[in-house]
């Protein structure tokens, strides 16, 4: 009788509902559970300058050690949070715990180094949202330029006055907005020339064979050159090879991301890779 739009797989398929929303609930209680036990972690994966090498930041990305299942990626359980609305008290302790990490590498390495967080269409629908941006970044006296908030395409264009009026407000705010996966959505791009946005992260899909693809370089060049034109910076994901950096650096991409440069990893592997691979600057 619903329409599929808006309903998750589970419901879409009535036969299997019941069984299925039984197995729902479990995974709801436990990732509530999770939480509480604190079985989640960031991981982080660094972001560095193409022309130099230089580390500017990270990547925050959520992992849940769970004690039956080991360790589970996000794409297992983020839908699901977002389904629950459970990514809401998750949201938080995210960038409750983003904006915690980049103030104590402040301290542990005195670099100014930023922090990128995901952020899904439900937390970034919620009233408290924006307060609970302003509070975490207050509560680590973290300059607010030093935070990042990636938003993908799909969230944007649901075009409401109310995506507009958060946009403003985080902008006001001094924390930087970017577009994940840019390309992917269904790019009505007149959004970019409207909306406060700071970065725009080429999605690795383009990246990827950006080497043996002729379309795919005249892609990324094309987003390259559009974004700035518009005042945008550039983040290539998923950067494998030194081949990529090469083609990335060669079309002023302005920075890059990947296990070229490293996987993502836990916090104290980050702080290790930082020492060992940027001695220079610690
Ligand atoms: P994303 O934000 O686009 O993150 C990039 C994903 O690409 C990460 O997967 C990262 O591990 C992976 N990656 C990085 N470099 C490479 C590479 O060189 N090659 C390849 N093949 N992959 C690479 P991960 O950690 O599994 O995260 C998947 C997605 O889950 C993220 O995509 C993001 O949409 C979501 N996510 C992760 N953490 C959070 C979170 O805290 N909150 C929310 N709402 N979503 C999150
Ligand atoms: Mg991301
Ligand atoms: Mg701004
Ligand atoms: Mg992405």
């Amino acid at each position: 009788q619903a329409k599929n739009k808006g309903k998750s797989a589970y419901e879409r398929f009535a036969p299997e509902m019941k069984e299925v929303s039984h197995e729902r609930l479990q995974i709801e209680s436990r990732l509530r559970r999770a939480l509480e036990l604190d079985e989640f972690e960031l991981y982080f994966q660094p972001i560095v300058e193409t022309a130099s090498g230089r580390l500017i930041g990270a990547e925050a990305l959520i992992r849940w050690n769970s004690p039956t299942m080991g360790l589970v990626m996000p794409d297992k359980f983020i839908p699901l949070a977002e389904e629950t609305g459970l990514i809401i008290p998750i949201g938080e302790w995210v960038i409750q715990q983003a904006c915690a990490a980049a103030s104590q590498w402040q301290e542990s390495t005195g670099l100014n180094l930023s922090i990128a967080v995901n952020v899904s269409p439900r937390q970034f629908r919620d009233p408290g949202f924006v307060n609970v941006v302003q509070r975490a970044v207050n509560e680590q006296h973290l300059d607010p330029t030093l935070l990042e908030l990636e938003i993908t395409e799909r969230l944007i264009l649901d075009n409401t006055i109310e995506t507009a009026d958060i946009l403003r407000r985080l902008d006001t705010m001094g924390v930087r907005l970017s577009v994940d996966d840019f390309g992917t959505g269904y790019s009505a791009l007149s959004y970019l020339k409207s909306y406060p946005f700071d970065t725009l992260k080429v999605d690795k899909s383009f990246v990827r064979d950006v080497i043996i693809e002729e379309g795919d370089a005249a892609l990324v060049k094309a987003i390259i050159n559009m974004a700035h034109s518009l005042g945008l910076q550039v983040i290539a994901e998923g950067v494998e090879e030194e081949a990529q950096t090469h083609f990335l650096k060669a079309q002023g991409c302005d920075y890059a991301q990947g296990y070229f440069y490293s996987r993502p990893a836990s916090g104290a592997d980050f702080v290790e890779w930082i020492r060992t691979n940027h001695r220079a600057h610690v």
